[in-house]
């Protein structure tokens, strides 16, 4: 009874790009502790859709809503600390630093530098204990994703798969509600992929929601018990696995490639 959970709502959502519309007044919500996959052909608007949710870009039009709040516009930091967190690139000054050092400075990246004194409990503790709680947490989330061994490696040494996994254990450093994870697979080799999407599953049985945009049809297919489908800046379909592999709009999109 009554609606259903969303802590992400997109409305109407439009964004140009001088003549160029990107997102065409797409609407669409995100079930809490779902795996919600968001798929389309090249050019649909799904990276665009994406940076308009995380502030990367300001829309033209629409609005975002976050835990019912008017997120739209707000700065990617802000969005960030409501904990709406996307999976964000190891920046080139970062690439130099440890694994190790990575984590303990992500909460401080991505929430900016006032709000990480306040997201971290230490500070009333003194700062000694605070430094102990973040590396305990560190050394816990790099073992979850059995990059523990890589701790006193650069992050600039990495795969591209291992940094994709460096990304994931930093957004969870961040406490993030829910995590936007954009082409996370791209240029990981098959047994990181299954690595990164156990976690993923593991994390979503614990409560966490993601919103996971892929160019990859097979990988949404098999792992997201929800997909919307983007086509032209618009919502095409939604609904499970066999609902989108049976939906002859979608066959067609893809097929137009
Ligand atoms: P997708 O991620 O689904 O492949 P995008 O959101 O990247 O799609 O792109 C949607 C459309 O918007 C494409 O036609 C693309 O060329 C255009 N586009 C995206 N970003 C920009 C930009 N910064 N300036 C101009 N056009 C853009
Ligand atoms: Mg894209």
């Amino acid at each position: 009874t009554g609606a259903p959970d969303t802590p992400l709502r997109v409305e109407n959502l439009r964004k140009e790009f001088g003549g160029i519309t990107a997102v065409d007044g797409a609407t669409f919500a995100v079930e809490r502790g779902s795996l919600t996959g968001l798929i389309g052909p090249n050019g649909a608007g799904k990276s665009t859709t994406f940076n308009c949710i995380t502030g990367v870009h300001d829309p033209t039009a629409g609005n975002v809503y976050f835990e019912g709040e008017d997120i739209t516009g707000l700065r990617p930091d802000q969005i960030a600390n409501e904990g709406l967190v996307r999976t964000f690139q190891i920046a080139r000054e970062l690439e130099e630093m440890t694994v190790l050092e990575n984590m303990m400075l992500a909460p401080r990246g991505q929430l900016g530098e006032s709000l990480y004194r306040s997201v971290t409990p230490g500070l009333r503790s003194g700062v000694r204990e605070q430094e102990e709680e973040l590396r305990e947490r560190v050394w816990e989330t790099l073992e979850l994703f059995e990059i523990d061994h890589l701790a006193e490696e650069e992050a600039g040494n990495l795969s591209g798969g291992q940094r994709k996994l460096l990304e994931m254990a930093r957004v969870l450093m961040t406490d993030p509600e829910m995590v936007l994870l954009d082409e996370p697979l791209a240029g990981v080799n098959p047994s990181l992929e299954k690595k990164l999407l156990e976690r993923v599953h593991e994390l979503r049985d614990e409560g966490y929601t993601f919103l996971l945009v892929e160019h990859d049809m097979d990988v949404i297919m098999n792992n997201c018990e929800h997909i919307i489908v983007m086509h032209q800046g618009q919502v095409l379909a939604e609904g499970d696995a066999s609902d989108i592999r049976s939906n002859d709009q979608v066959i067609e999109a893809y097929l137009g490639e």
